[in-house]
C-alpha cells in the first residue's frame, strides 16, 4: 500500500460508472469502458462507460423527446424551482461522498472538495433554481393598435462539455441555468474526472427532474465531445476547457447546424503588484494562493506575477517562503493544502514547461520537479521562476499547474501592457495603495474578471468569463440565463 492510501476509507463510494440516458444508467452501446484513475496513487478507480456517437444520439433523442413533450419546459417555473432546490439539498446531503469521489478522481485536497466544490455546486443549483420563477418576458411599446409580446423561451437541447479541474462546479455553472430556463441537457464531463457528474445525475433524478431532461454521457473528447458538438439536433453548446478545443466547437457548429456556442477557455492572469502596494506579506500570501491553490489547475490562476522592479526582490522572497506552505500532500489528509495534479500525462506537460522555462533563461528559484514519486501519483512541487521574459513561452502559454512566472516592470503603464500581452483575457489583478490608480488600471486590463487588492473574491451572483482567446459568454449570475434562452416576438393586431 502506498503511503498515500493510508488515509483512504476502507470502502470506496459506490461509484456510478454507466451513462445516464433517459432516466436510466446504461452501458455504452459499444460496451467499451475507460479507466478512471486516482492521480494520487496511479491506481485504477473505476471502469466508466466510453460513450461515442451512438450514445450521444441516444442521449440527444431522449433530451429532445423530453423537451418536445414539455415535461420540464411546460412545468410552472415555481415547480422547476422546487425540484432544483431539492436537487441542491441532495447535493449538500451527499457532501461527503461527492467530495471523496471528486478527490479520489482528480486529486484535489478533500478539505477543498468539501468546503468549495460541493458547497459551490449546491449553491449554484439553488441559485438558478430560485431564479427559475423570477425571469419572464416583456410587452414591447408598439402603440394602441397592436400587442407585441416578447417571450423568453428555452433553446431546446443544450450540450454541456466540461473540464476536469472543478468537475462538479464547472458542470453546475452550465446545467443549472440551462435547466432553470426549461432546457434539456446532455452533459459530457471530462474523461479524467467523470464520476461526480454521474453521481449528480442520480441526485437530479431523486430530486424529481423528469427522465430525459438531464443526461450524462461520459466518454473521450474526440468521440463523445465531438459527436455532441457536431450533432444536428443540439441547439447550443456550453463549453469550458482549453482554447484549442474551444476552436473545435466553433468549427463543429459552423460545419453542422450553426448551434450557438459559448466558450470559457484558458487564461494567463497577470497579477500586478505596484510599488506602493501596502502589506507585502498579504500580497505574497495572495500571490502564492493564486497560483498554488487547486495545484495551479485553474483557468484564472495568477500564473504571471508582475512586480514593480523597486520591490521585486522583497516580494519574491516572501512568495518563495509562502510557496513552501503549498507543498502537495495526500489529498485525503484534511490538512493537505494541495494535492495531485490530474494525471501522469499532465504532470509530464507541466515538467516540460518547466524545462522549457529553464532553457529560455528564466531563473528557477524554488521547486521545478516532481515530488512524492513513491506514492505512484502525480505531484509537482510549487515552482517559482524569476526574471521571466514576458514574451517567452513560460509567460505566454497556459501551464495549468503550480508554476509561477515573476516578471519585473517599471511603472503601471508597462505593467498593464505586459498584463495585456498574451492571447488570453480571462483574469487580471492589481495591488496598490492608490485605489484611483488601481481602478484606472482595472479599466485598461483586457480581461473578463479583475481583482483589486484581493484575489479570492467569489460569488455566484457575479458574471464570470473572458475576452480575446479566453472565450465569450458569461457563466454565473442572472446574465448566464441569457445563454440558455431566446426571445420570441408574438404580434397581435388589436
Ligand atoms: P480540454 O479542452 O482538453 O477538455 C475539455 C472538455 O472538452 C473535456 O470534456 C474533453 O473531453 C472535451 N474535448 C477534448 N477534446 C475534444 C474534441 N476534439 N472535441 C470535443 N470535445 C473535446 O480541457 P481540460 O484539459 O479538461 O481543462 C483544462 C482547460 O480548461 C484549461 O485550458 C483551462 O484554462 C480551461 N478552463 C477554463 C475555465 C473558464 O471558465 N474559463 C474554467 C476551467 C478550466
Amino acid at each position: 500500500m502506498s503511503k498515500f492510501e493510508t488515509a483512504a476509507p476502507a470502502t470506496l463510494p459506490d461509484f456510478r460508472t454507466d451513462a445516464f440516458i433517459g432516466g436510466r444508467f446504461v452501458a455504452a452501446a459499444s460496451g467499451r469502458r475507460f479507466t478512471a484513475v486516482n492521480p494520487a496513487t496511479g491506481r485504477p478507480l473505476a471502469e466508466v462507460a466510453a460513450c461515442d456517437a451512438a450514445d450521444i444520439d441516444r442521449a440527444v433523442a431522449a433530451a429532445r423527446a423530453a423537451f418536445d413533450d414539455r415535461r420540464w419546459a411546460g412545468l410552472k417555473p415555481s415547480e422547476r424551482k422546487r425540484i432544483l432546490v431539492r436537487f441542491a439539498d441532495l447535493v449538500r446531503a451527499h457532501r461527503d461522498t461527492l467530495a471523496l469521489t471528486e478527490t479520489l478522481n482528480m486529486g484535489k485536497p478533500i478539505s477543498d472538495a468539501k468546503a468549495i466544490d460541493v458547497r459551490a455546486t449546491a449553491d449554484c443549483i439553488a441559485y438558478y433554481g430560485e431564479a427559475a420563477d423570477k425571469v419572464y418576458g416583456e410587452v414591447a411599446p408598439t402603440g394602441d393598435d397592436t400587442l407585441a409580446l416578447v417571450l423568453r423561451e428555452p433553446l431546446g437541447v443544450v450540450g454541456c462539455v466540461t473540464p476536469w479541474n472543478f468537475p462538479m462546479i464547472m458542470a453546475a455553472w452550465k446545467f443549472a441555468p440551462a435547466l432553470a430556463m426549461g432546457n434539456s441537457v446532455v452533459l459530457k464531463p471530462a474523461e479524467e474526472s467523470p464520476l461526480t457528474a454521474l453521481h449528480l445525475a442520480a441526485l437530479a433524478q431523486e430530486a424529481g427532474i423528469p427522465d430525459g431532461v438531464f443526461n450524462v454521457v461520459p466518454g473521450l473528447g474526440a468521440e463523445a465531445g465531438a459527436a455532441l458538438g457536431r450533432h444536428m439536433d443540439v441547439d447550443a453548446i456550453a463549453f469550458t476547457g482549453s482554447t484549442e478545443v474551444g476552436r473545435y466547437f466553433m468549427r463543429y457548429s459552423a460545419d453542422t447546424n450553426l448551434k450557438r456556442v459559448s466558450l470559457e477557455l484558458g487564461g494567463k492572469t497577470g497579477f500586478v503588484v505596484a510599488a506602493d502596494a501596502p502589506d507585502l506579506d498579504a500580497v505574497a500570501e495572495a500571490a502564492a494562493a493564486g497560483i498554488f491553490f487547486n495545484q495551479g489547475e485553474m483557468c484564472t490562476a495568477g500564473s504571471r506575477l508582475l512586480v514593480d522592479n523597486r520591490i521585486k526582490d522583497a516580494v519574491v522572497a516572501r512568495v518563495v517562503a509562502a510557496a513552501a506552505r503549498w507543498m502537495p500532500g495526500d489529498p485525503l489528509d484534511p490538512a493537505t493544502p494541495a494535492g495531485a495534479v490530474v494525471s501522469r500525462e499532465h504532470q509530464g506537460r507541466i515538467l516540460e514547461a518547466v524545462a522549457r522555462g529553464q532553457a529560455e533563461g528564466a531563473r528557477l528559484v524554488t521547486g521545478g520537479g516532481a515530488v512524492h514519486a513513491e506514492s505512484g501519483g502525480a505531484f509537482v512541487a510549487p515552482t517559482v521562476f524569476d526574471d521571466v521574459d514576458p514574451r517567452s513561452s513560460l509567460a505566454q502559454h497556459e501551464i495549468f499547474g503550480p508554476v509561477l512566472s515573476v516578471i519585473g516592470f517599471d511603472g503601471l503603464d508597462q505593467a498593464v501592457e505586459i498584463a495585456n500581452g498574451t492571447v488570453y483575457g480571462l483574469g487580471a489583478a492589481i495591488w496598490s495603495g492608490d485605489l484611483a490608480a488601481a481602478h484606472k488600471a482595472a479599466r485598461r486590463f483586457k480581461a473578463g474578471v479583475v481583482y483589486v487588492n484581493c484575489f479570492d473574491a467569489d460569488d455566484i451572483t457575479v458574471p464570470f468569463g473572458g475576452v480575446k482567446q479566453s472565450g465569450f459568454g458569461r457563466d454565473k449570475s442572472l446574465h448566464a440565463l441569457e445563454k440558455y434562452s431566446d426571445l420570441k416576438t408574438v404580434w397581435t393586431r388589436l
